[in-house]
């Protein structure tokens, strides 16, 4: 049952060859079954679940329902679900329920989609590796002693080991598309704006975007059109209706211009993925697309220019933790600073902390000019670069990540280092372009991926660009060893 797409299951259901809650059982069991290695889930969910699968059988049987109707997925411990608690990875908020659901998580909700449970990730979704968790690393399905990427790692383990059909997840400067490489599935981060916010932990507000993994693209399309779409409750959610992705996913490629930014195959890129990359632009040649080389010229300003906005917004997003109102108080404190002093000094990790002492310095008086402001101009020119290649070329391509999936403590005590296996996808982030990260080889064992990278509510074409490319290859049906 785990090797099915969400089309075959949804049909499955309709067919009566199983239920939603058998389906959900043979999921809460390879759960228990895989987890123990892997790490990927924080909470499970199995009382509701099955409670929730009984309701889809119902609707189902009353010939109602979506495709997700009675289909299992897995949820990002970020996204704030009622009565169940959301950990964002933190100690800060291990003890957190939240009274509400957050958008994202009530539309699936309402669709009939069935919540297994609520994924580890790095803390507050700072990271690349998933090592900052306060629950501890997560490990990469292909080979346990190596990271999935973040921050999103424990929603792409996950699917990668089809502990679930699909998961969500977030993306502020890579977390989908990175995590995605690295556990070889489909990750999907839509334009900014495209999925609502609201009940979404804040990391950088002007960044941040929820999205899909998958094992395909033709799943995460089904995936993210029910997350999509406006939001009163999010002041930057778009007011435009939501393309129905599932229905372009038909259409042919010839006439297709894809541009590779020459900045994306430099220094830093490894030689097999380089190679890996190389080939499957080949793939998308064959099916009629033309390529070209493109230049984003300010692309090496990506991750200083991102490294002074992501901490100053965290900052300030994070100043609401103050062991007042939400998750950590500290034991008996002696006065009010003490109380702020110590919930937070106990409640966040050590790069949450980084992060914040960055921020807080670059907004600070004296230097707001030079660090923040400066940071957002370099933030315009990387959009501009994108805007003006996006004028000649349908869809930008190259790597993911510069390498495959690195060992766990590999880069935990460099943050610099660290920060750099972002050094492809930030640029996305900070343009609030739809970027997506396809299986596109192996390097020793190890997934590669190709990214994606559209023009603005392009995810319908882009998705359809990457099924395209899964038809004519067969990377995303491989599963891990120890998980097949
Ligand atoms: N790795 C990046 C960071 O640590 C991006 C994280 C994310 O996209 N949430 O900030």
């Amino acid at each position: 049952m785990y090797r099915k797409t969400i089309t075959e299951l949804a049909a499955g259901l309709r067919a009566g060859e199983f239920s939603s809650e058998e389906l959900t059982r043979a999921f809460l069991d390879r759960i228990k079954t895989h987890d123990q290695q892997l790490n990927s889930v924080v909470t499970v969910t199995e009382e509701r679940a099955l409670e929730a699968a009984r309701a889809a059988d119902r609707r189902l049987k009353n010939g109602d329902g979506a495709t997700l109707t009675g289909i299992p997925f897995l949820h990002k411990d970020i996204f704030c679900t009622e009565g169940v608690r959301t950990s964002c990875g933190s100690r800060m908020l291990d003890n957190f329920e939240a009274p509400y659901d957050a958008t994202v998580s009530a539309k699936l909700k309402q669709t009939g989609a069935v919540m297994l449970g609520k994924t580890n990730m790095d803390e507050f979704a700072m990271g690349s590796s998933n090592e900052t968790s306060f629950y501890g690393p997560v490990r990469n399905p292909w080979d346990l002693d190596r990271v999935p990427g973040g921050s999103s790692g424990g929603s792409a383990a996950a699917v990668a080991a089809r502990l679930a059909p699909v998961a969500t997840g977030t993306d502020t400067g890579g977390s989908i598309r990175q995590p995605a490489a690295l556990c070889g599935i489909t990750g999907i981060k839509p334009t900014y704006g495209r999925v609502s916010r609201f009940g979404m932990i804040a990391f950088a507000s002007s960044l941040d975007q929820g999205g899909a993994f998958a094992a395909s693209a033709a799943d995460a399309a089904v995936l993210l059109e029910a997350m999509s779409g406006f939001d009163e409750r999010d002041s930057t959610s778009i007011d435009r209706p939501v393309d129905r992705y599932t229905e372009r996913l038909g259409e042919g490629l010839s006439g297709l211009t894809i541009g590779l930014p020459k900045e994306y195959f430099g220094e830093g890129l490894t030689a097999e993925v380089s190679a890996a990359i190389e080939a499957a632009i080949g793939e998308f040649r064959k099916l009629g697309a033309k390529v070209r080389e493109i230049s984003l010229p300010n692309s090496h300003l990506a991750v200083p220019a991102y490294y002074v906005v992501a901490p100053a917004e965290c900052s300030s997003n994070l100043s609401r933790m103050d062991g007042v109102r939400f998750g950590y108080r500290c034991d008996n404190p002696g006065d009010l600073e003490d109380l702020y002093v110590r919930s937070r000094g106990e409640g966040f990790g050590a790069e949450v902390k980084r992060r914040i002492m960055v921020g807080t310095y670059a907004l600070s008086a004296g230097y707001y000019d030079a660090y923040y402001l400066k940071a957002q101009q370099v933030r315009r020119l990387i959009r501009d670069d994108f805007v003006t290649a996006l004028k000649e070329v349908d869809m930008i391509m190259g790597p993911t990540s510069p390498s495959t999936a690195f060992r766990l403590g590999e880069k935990a005590d460099d943050p610099v280092t660290m920060y750099l296996s972002d050094i492809y996808t930030i640029a996305v982030n900070l343009a609030g372009l739809p970027g997506m990260s396809v299986p596109a080889g192996f390097v020793d064992g190890l997934p590669v991926g190709l990214q994606i990278i559209g023009n603005y509510f392009e995810e319908g074409r882009m998705l359809n660009t990457a099924h395209q490319y899964q038809l004519a290859t067969d990377w995303h049906t491989r599963l891990p060893a120890g998980f097949a």
